[in-house]
């Protein structure tokens, strides 16, 4: 039987308000943090900011976007600016993509502008973008309304251009494969199935890290499902340093770090929150491996965005400072501790501008210099047999299975939904097939 699904097929209820409509398409944040787009557009500010920075190391799918599918990016910008009562959009692309600047700026409507920024490590992070594209710092533990602004990725604007269900996930293959690329690719697909279309990878033992090297996650297995989320899939040797660094146990990061860590402050005085004002010192934070600590040092862990650039940067000691934040971060919450300041007390670091990490130096650190550093994106025809859709790709709740097992659907249909008035976000079939409904997840046979 054809799964009745109403209102999320491709192409239904045109003229929707944006946020119903955007809700209706399950489109969410597709630069990794996965917050419903729907929520971050129920508000009111001046202006909307495009996240292009890709800031990963090896990454390449949202410039590649802005090369290919300017049309629905922009129209999805302007969309998201007339919901939100912006008179003002940014696009904040790195400098060094100066034929994408050029081409854009040719295509822009009035009101939306293009701003070059450096090619650093973490120019991504919501925080610092806003700090470097409008002089504004966004409060401890707040969001870019706070100052005024919206952010959002390249991604996510196209697919509200785009106007129809998000089904498939645009993404760069890097690393240790014979072909680095950006693909576009079915939700649901295998990673295997991924790296396969990039040509395999070069090495016949490696691990793969999910999303990019910096923030990245490892995957499990390669038979892990692509989500809306996944941004990038990085092959790498598995002596390499990165996938031991991304695989080290806790129990390993902490007896190192208590007996190793000599207080220098290199963490504390590169970390990008620390040079934007923030109340994030990570060397304090490393003193919990020794001793209990105070509730200043443990408050500032909350405050940590985990860009781990103490930890792959920073620290002449090999340490890892940021995985320490991570794990305090829950005693903070539980001791209910908070930042106590005013957002007027907030003062940028004066040497913050001179402290940036240029990405070829991060390259260089990382070890990824061997690596090919371009991923155009290609046309691929995926024709999986199988696809693994998780219910929980988005921040919030897991979506509520709308379809039952043996249910035939669509590309496009709706398979799930979150629970009235609870965060969360709409699932869709990648493919047309057969649906079984299992535990955490809708599989399609197709
Ligand atoms: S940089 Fe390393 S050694 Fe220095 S304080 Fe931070 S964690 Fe300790
Ligand atoms: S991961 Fe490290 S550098 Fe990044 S915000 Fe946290 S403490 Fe600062």
């Amino acid at each position: 039987m054809m799964a009745r699904t109403g209102i999320s097929q491709a192409g239904a209820a045109p003229g929707a308000a944006l946020p119903g409509r955007v809700e209706e398409l399950g489109i969410i944040g597709a630069g990794g943090g996965g917050f419903p787009t729907a929520v971050k557009l129920q508000t009111r500010v001046s202006v909307v900011i495009a996240n292009a920075a890709e800031c990963e190391p090896l990454l390449h799918k949202d410039k590649e976007l802005l090369l290919h599918y300017a049309e629905p990016f922009l129209r999805g910008m302007e969309m998201a600016m007339e919901t939100v009562g912006a008179r003002e959009g940014v696009i904040g692309i790195k400098e060094k993509y100066q034929d994408i600047i050029e081409a854009l700026e040719r295509q822009v409507p009035s009101g939306i502008r293009v701003v070059p920024l450096p090619d650093v490590y973490p120019a991504g992070d919501e925080f610092i973008l806003v700090h470097m594209v409008t002089g504004r710092v966004i409060p401890p533990g707040g969001l870019p309304k706070d100052v005024d602004a919206v952010v959002s990725n390249v991604e996510t604007l196209m697919n509200i251009g785009l106007d129809r269900p998000v089904t498939h996930k645009y993404l760069t293959v890097a690393g240790a494969v014979a072909t680095p690329v950006t693909l576009r690719v079915p939700v649901g697909i295998t990673v295997g199935e991924v790296v396969e279309a990039a040509g395999g990878a070069t090495v016949s033992d490696f691990g793969v890290l999910l999303g990019g090297v910096m923030m990245a996650k490892p995957a499990a297995s390669l038979d892990v499902p692509v989500t809306k989320t996944t941004g990038g899939i990085i092959v790498l040797p598995a002596e390499h340093a990165l996938i031991r660094r991304h695989n080290a146990p806790w129990i390993h990061v902490q007896r190192i770090g208590r007996s190793a860590c000599d207080q220098c402050r290199f963490c504390t005085e590169f970390c990008p929150r620390f040079l934007l004002g923030h109340p994030i010192e990570p060397h304090r934070a490393m003193q919990s491996l020794g001793f209990n600590t105070g509730a200043d040092a443990m408050v500032s862990t909350l405050y940590c965005c985990e860009c781990n650039l103490c930890t792959m940067f920073a620290c002449p000691e090999d340490l890892d400072p940021k995985t320490v934040c991570v794990q305090n971060k829950p005693l903070a919450r539980e001791r209910g501790l908070v930042w106590k300041g005013t957002p007027e007390s907030i003062e940028p670091h004066p040497m913050a501008e001179f402290r940036r990490v240029p990405m070829r130096r991060l390259i260089a650190k990382l070890g990824l210099g061997e690596f090919n550093n371009t991923g155009p994106l290609v046309e691929h025809a995926f024709v999986p047999r199988r696809v693994n859709l998780p219910l929980k790709q988005h921040a919030g709740v897991p979506a509520i299975p709308v379809v039952k097992t043996g249910d035939r659907v669509r590309t496009g249909d709706l398979l799930a939904a979150p629970e009235q008035g609870k965060l969360g976000a709409r699932i869709h079939s990648s493919i047309d097939g057969v649906v079984t409904v299992k535990g955490e997840a809708v599989v399609i046979e197709a």
